[in-house]
C-alpha cells in the first residue's frame, strides 16, 4: 500500500469531460487499494498513487464498489450524485426532503461539509489512510466553503484530500490557495478515438473532432446529427425558405453548443484555418463563407454568448431554440438585417 509522506491537497481542474472526476476515483481506488498493481496506462496526470492502480480484489476494493468503504468519503451536489448514478452519497434524510420539497441540490450544502470535518478526524476504520473526495470544489457557497477550510488548514493525519473543477476561476481563492493545482491534460487523437470506441460510441472519429477529445461527455455527439444538417440545408440553399427542417432539436444548452462550434468552424474557415469540430463538412463551410460574413459570425457568436449563459433555465426554451435556428439561417440571407 502507498505510504503518506506531505499531506498536500489536490485540485485537478480542466474542461468538462475531459474526465477529472474519473481520474479523483482512480486516484483514491489506488491509494485505498491495500495490495495494488503498477499502472498499466500512461501516467497522465502526477496525482498521488497514479503510479499504482486498485487490484480490484482486494477487501478494500470490494468495500470500495459496494459504495461503503468507510475510510473514503465523496462530497457531491445530489444533483450530480444522481446523474452519476451514486444515490449512496445522499443523505437520506435529505433524500426524502428533497422528494417532497424540490428539486435536487446543485451545491454541496453546509451539512456535508460539516459531517466530512467531522469524519476527518476520526481514525481510519482499516488502519491505513483515508481519502476524501470533494467535486466540484466550486459547488459550495462561503459558509460551507468556510468550513472545508478546516480541514485544509489543520491537516488531519493520514488524510488525502482530493478535489476536481471544471471552473477555476469561480473556485474560491481561500481554498484554492491551500491546494496544489493540476491540470487536466487533453488526450491526444489517437487515445480520444479509442475511448470513444470503447464506450461504443457510432461515428467514433467523427466525436472525437465534435467534442474536441472531452470523450468522459455524458453525450460527445450531442447535437452534432443536428449541426451538421443545419449547416448542410443553409449552404446547399444559400437563404432559401424551402430548406428543410433539421430534424429533431436538441435540449436549449445542447443547441447553443452546438451553434458555438459550428460558429468556430465558419470563422476558422473563414481565415483558412482548419475546422476543429467538422473536419467532415470542410466543403459545406467554404460554402458558408462565401455569404456568412464575419461580422454577421462575430454578432451571432457574442448572442450565442448570452444564450450560453441563460441556457439551463428551462423557461421557454424550446422557444429561444428556435429563435437561435432563425437566426443561424440569416446568417445566409442576402439582405442584411
Ligand atoms: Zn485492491
Amino acid at each position: 500500500m502507498i505510504k503518506k509522506k506531505d499531506f498536500q491537497a489536490i485540485l485537478l481542474h480542466g474542461a468538462t469531460g475531459l474526465g477529472v472526476w474519473e481520474a479523483l476515483g482512480n486516484a483514491a481506488a489506488a491509494l485505498l487499494c491495500e495490495t495494488p498493481i503498477p499502472a498499466k496506462a500512461a501516467i497522465l496526470i502526477p496525482l498521488p498513487g497514479s503510479t499504482q492502480q486498485a487490484c480490484g480484489q482486494c477487501p478494500a476494493c470490494r468495500l470500495r464498489h459496494a459504495g461503503n468503504h468507510p475510510d473514503l468519503k465523496r462530497l457531491l451536489p445530489e444533483a450530480l450524485a444522481l446523474q452519476l448514478g451514486m444515490e449512496q452519497t445522499i443523505d437520506h434524510e435529505e433524500a426524502s426532503t428533497r422528494a417532497e420539497k424540490r428539486s435536487p441540490s446543485k451545491d454541496i450544502s453546509i451539512d456535508a461539509v460539516r459531517s466530512l470535518v467531522d469524519w476527518s478526524h476520526t481514525t481510519s476504520h482499516r488502519g491505513l489512510l483515508k481519502v476524501a473526495l470533494v467535486y466540484p470544489l466550486d459547488a459550495m457557497g462561503a459558509p460551507a466553503a468556510n468550513s472545508l477550510l478546516k480541514i485544509l488548514e489543520e491537516p488531519p493525519p493520514n488524510l488525502y484530500f482530493l478535489t476536481g473543477s471544471h471552473r477555476l476561476g469561480h473556485v474560491l481563492p481561500t481554498l484554492r490557495s491551500r491546494c496544489r493545482l493540476l491540470a487536466m491534460p487533453r488526450p491526444n487523437a489517437a487515445d480520444a478515438l479509442r475511448a470513444l470506441q470503447a464506450r461504443e460510441i457510432a461515428q467514433a472519429e467523427q466525436v472525437a473532432h465534435w467534442c474536441h477529445h472531452a470523450v468522459h461527455e455524458p453525450e460527445p455527439s450531442g447535437g452534432m446529427d443536428w449541426a451538421r444538417s443545419l449547416l448542410q440545408t443553409a449552404t446547399a440553399g444559400l437563404g432559401s425558405a424551402a430548406a428543410s427542417a433539421p430534424g429533431p432539436t436538441p435540449l436549449m444548452p445542447v443547441a447553443v453548443a452546438a451553434l458555438q462550434k459550428l460558429c468556430v468552424d465558419m470563422m476558422r474557415t473563414q481565415f483558412s484555418q482548419q475546422p476543429l469540430y467538422l473536419p467532415i463538412d470542410q466543403a459545406a463551410l467554404g460554402r458558408s463563407a462565401s455569404i456568412a460574413t464575419v461580422p454577421r459570425l462575430l454578432a451571432f457568436w457574442r448572442r450565442l454568448g448570452d444564450y450560453s449563459r441563460t441556457a439551463t433555465f428551462p423557461l421557454h426554451a424550446s422557444l429561444t431554440t428556435e429563435a437561435l435556428v432563425l437566426e443561424f439561417r440569416q446568417l445566409f440571407t442576402r439582405s442584411v438585417h
